[in-house]
Parts: structure tokens; C-alpha cells; sequence
């Protein structure tokens, strides 16, 4: 007989302990929190404006001090007590500052991160699991073309603000009303075209998909950043590889979030029909 073998290890991510520096209230709907400390040493820009990082979030009660041994807590800890875990994008890399930018949708009080993004204070405890990404603009595109909502702002700034001054477009961004418009730096031949939900919950509305099909089609490869709630982005995927027929190359798009959803909810439902995109 076989001899029993251990249970394999999760892969754990190098974990970063970083603290608030500052929490800066961009918008009714989006909070940046500036974090540094003596463990940005550890950060490395990866270059991808969608650069993202796996938060962990620890309830006061379990009395954790980060970096947290996953691995263990999973046997010890009851799973309410374990950290949750949360995606978001590196709104930027000041590394010569010692500072990164997160910039957090608050969305009421469900959740984890958004209403810890909501009350945050300088020195509170940041922790960063890795950091990811997958895209940066093409720089062989003839034009862009950018769609999410408040979720998928930092990301795509990001990629706007990486551009070529020549660089021509749009990009569709839904969110609930002319408040939470913000300034970007992007190409004058980009436009930034705002969407209103207008008091409807985000995750509700076909606002995404139906702008996205009056853009007018420009001549030439097009580089496509779609990112926001699952159902949006369901609705989008065949239009852009059916319809527009585009090359897997010229096209990234995901669910950031699912409504409805707490993400660790959402992230497992990826594997099973009603997930995948
Ligand atoms: C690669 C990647 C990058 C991301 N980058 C960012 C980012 O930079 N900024 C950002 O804010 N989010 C970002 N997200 C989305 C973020 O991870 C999810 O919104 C996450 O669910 C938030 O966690 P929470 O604890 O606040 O809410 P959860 O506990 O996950 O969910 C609680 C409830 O809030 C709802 N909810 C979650 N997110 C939103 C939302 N945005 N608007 C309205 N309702 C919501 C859920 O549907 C659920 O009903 C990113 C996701 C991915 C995969």
C-alpha cells in the first residue's frame, strides 16, 4: 500500500506589511489609501497598469499580527476568524517615495475592504499578497478602447495615463453620477466619456455594454481593457470576440466583481458555469 502522503501546501504568496500613510476621499464612491512604511522595500513595479494585489484583511477580534502564516491559521483558526482576502490594482508605484496608491470603491457597509478602505486611519495595518497584472497598453494598437465601471478606474487611469500623446480612443466609465467624475491625464485623442447609473446599484444596469456597442468602430487594431461586475462583463465577451471578432492578444477582459457576491464567493464561482465568462 501507497504510504499516505501530506496534504500539498497552498502556494503562499510573499506577503508585504505595509501601514496607512494617508486616506485621501477622491470621490463620493472611491477612497485612495497611500501606503508605505519600511516594507515597501519589498515592492516591485511589474510595469502593467493593471498591476493588482491579493489584500489581506484581518478582523480585530483574532488579534493577528501580519505577516500571517495562512497555512496554520487555516487549522487553528474557525473561518470566520481567518483573514479575507481581496484584489485590488496598484493605482501606482512611487516607489522613490515609498509610497504605493490603492485606490478602494466604497459601496455602504457590506463587505470587507470597502468599509475598511472607508475608515481607514494613518497606521493602520496594510497587507499586500504579491503582486500581479497582466496588461499595459499596446504600443502597436492604432487605437484603445477602455470600459469598466468605479472598479476598474484605477486600472484603467493607469493604462490612459501610460499612453502615447498621439495615442486615439475611448473610454467608457460607468459610475453613479457626475460627482464621481474625476480628472484624468489622458491623450487629448482619447476621450473619456463618463456613464451615469443615476442611484441604480452597480451590477444592474446594461449602461457598459450598451455604450460599448455605440462606439464607432475605428479602422485598424484596436486594444480592448474591459474590466468590471461579472454580468457587465459576460454581456461584453462575445461582443468583442463574436461580433468584433477580435484576436485573443487584442482583448483583456475579466469580472473584478460579481453582484450580489462577497469576492471569495465570486472568486470560486470562476470554476462553475454560472462564473465563467
Ligand atoms: C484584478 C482585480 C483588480 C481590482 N481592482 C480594484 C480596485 O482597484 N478598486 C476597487 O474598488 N475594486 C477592485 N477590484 C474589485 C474588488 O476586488 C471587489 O469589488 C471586492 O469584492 C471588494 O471587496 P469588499 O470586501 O469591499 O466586498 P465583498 O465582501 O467582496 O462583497 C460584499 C458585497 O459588496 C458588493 N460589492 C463588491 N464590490 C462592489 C463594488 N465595486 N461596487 C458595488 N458593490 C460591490 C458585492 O457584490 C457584495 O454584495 C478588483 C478586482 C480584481 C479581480
Amino acid at each position: 500500500m501507497a504510504e499516505p502522503t501530506a496534504r500539498p501546501k497552498r502556494l503562499q504568496r510573499p506577503q508585504i506589511v505595509l501601514e496607512v500613510v494617508n486616506r485621501i476621499q477622491l470621490s463620493p464612491h472611491l477612497v485612495r489609501i497611500v501606503a508605505g512604511g519600511p516594507g515597501i522595500s519589498a515592492v516591485e513595479d511589474n510595469g502593467k497598469t493593471d498591476a493588482y494585489t491579493k489584500m489581506l484583511f484581518a478582523k480585530p477580534e483574532a488579534g493577528l499580527t501580519p505577516p500571517y502564516d495562512m497555512e496554520r491559521l487555516r487549522e487553528e483558526l474557525p473561518l470566520d476568524l481567518l483573514p479575507s482576502r481581496r484584489t485590488y490594482t496598484i493605482r501606482r508605484f512611487d516607489l522613490a517615495r515609498g509610497e504605493v496608491w490603492i485606490d478602494f470603491v466604497v459601496h455602504g457597509e457590506a463587505g470587507v475592504a470597502g468599509p475598511w478602505a472607508d475608515h481607514a486611519k494613518p497606521g493602520d495595518v496594510v497587507v499586500l499578497g504579491g503582486i500581479g497584472g497582466g496588461y499595459a497598453p499596446d504600443p502597436v494598437a492604432d487605437w484603445y478602447l477602455f470600459a469598466g465601471d468605479d472598479s476598474a478606474v484605477p486600472a484603467i487611469f493607469s493604462a490612459l495615463e501610460a499612453l502615447p500623446k498621439d495615442a486615439v480612443g475611448t473610454a467608457l466609465i460607468e459610475v453613479d453620477s457626475e460627482a464621481d467624475h474625476l480628472p484624468v491625464d489622458a491623450p487629448e485623442g482619447v476621450e473619456v466619456r463618463w456613464l451615469h447609473r443615476d442611484g441604480a446599484e452597480a451590477g444592474t444596469t446594461t449602461l457598459l455594454e450598451d455604450a460599448v456597442r455605440e462606439v464607432e468602430w475605428r479602422p485598424g487594431r484596436v486594444d480592448v481593457f474591459a474590466h468590471g461586475e461579472r454580468g457587465a462583463m459576460k454581456a461584453l465577451r462575445p461582443y468583442f470576440t463574436r461580433e468584433r471578432e477580435l484576436e485573443r492578444e487584442q482583448l483583456s477582459l475579466s469580472a473584478y466583481w460579481a453582484h450580489g457576491r462577497e469576492e471569495d464567493k465570486f472568486q470560486a464561482e470562476k470554476r462553475e458555469p454560472i462564473g465563467t465568462i
